[in-house]
């Protein structure tokens, strides 16, 4: 499998050239495919296989077409902790750069005023903590109802922090037009439900 069989545009493409990456890893080439479609995907796959490219490239297909307005995003990604969404907004700078999208790290221990400012910008991609995106909420900063891509990360680790209720509220937020693509590295049965309530007709793939 070759990155050019995904169905990722050429600005994608050129980008996943200069980042160096030869080949995509199996879960780029399983969930690719699936989520430059439009598709809901549920993946199942570890830290360390590149599965935040599979989510950040067919994201970056999918954005390059208009722009967001001012506090509404199109895109949100949500993580367990501040670290992990730091992460990936380095993957959206690594991949993203030729996109000129506006990312936003909402995440705790920033503060408020410098996260307001881009909300106000229009934000293209929100990549948040559900506890830190929900106060931004809950202060009027934020409509979610734009948000075309929604990617839940790390679902398992949401789980042990005790995020699901937060999740459950976020997920009523969006509207359910939207793409889901869903990551989780184990599927306990409570995970397993989140999937059926809360995506349509996903495709499932592991590594
Ligand atoms: P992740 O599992 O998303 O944390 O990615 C692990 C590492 O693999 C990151 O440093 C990525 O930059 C790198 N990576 C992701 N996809 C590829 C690829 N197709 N070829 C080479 N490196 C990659």
């Amino acid at each position: 499998m070759k990155f050019t069989d995904l169905g990722l545009s050429d600005k994608v493409l050129a980008a996943v050239q200069q980042a160096g990456y030869q080949e995509p890893t199996p879960i780029q080439a399983k969930a690719i495919p699936i989520a430059v479609e439009g598709r809901d995907v549920v993946g199942i796959a570890q830290t360390g296989t590149g599965k935040t490219a599979s989510f950040v490239l067919p994201m970056l297909t999918r954005l390059e077409r208009g722009r967001a307005r001012a506090r509404m995003p199109r895109s949100l990604i949500l993580e367990p902790t501040r670290e992990l969404a730091a992460q990936v907004a380095q993957s959206f700078e690594e991949l993203g750069g030729k996109h000129k999208l506006t990312v936003a790290l909402l995440i705790g221990g920033v503060s408020f005023e410098e996260q307001y400012r881009k909300l106000d910008r229009g934000a293209d991609v929100l990549i948040a903590t559900p506890g830190r995106l929900l106060d931004h909420f809950e202060r009027g900063k934020l409509l979610l109802t734009a948000v075309d891509v929604f990617v839940i990360d790390e679902a398992d680790r949401m789980l042990d922090m005790g995020f699901i209720p937060d999740i459950e509220r976020i997920c009523g937020l969006l509207s359910p037009a939207r793409q889901t693509l869903f990551f989780s590295a184990t599927m306990p049965p409570e995970i397993e439900k989140l999937t059926h309530k809360f995506l349509n007709a996903p495709e499932r793939v592991s590594v």
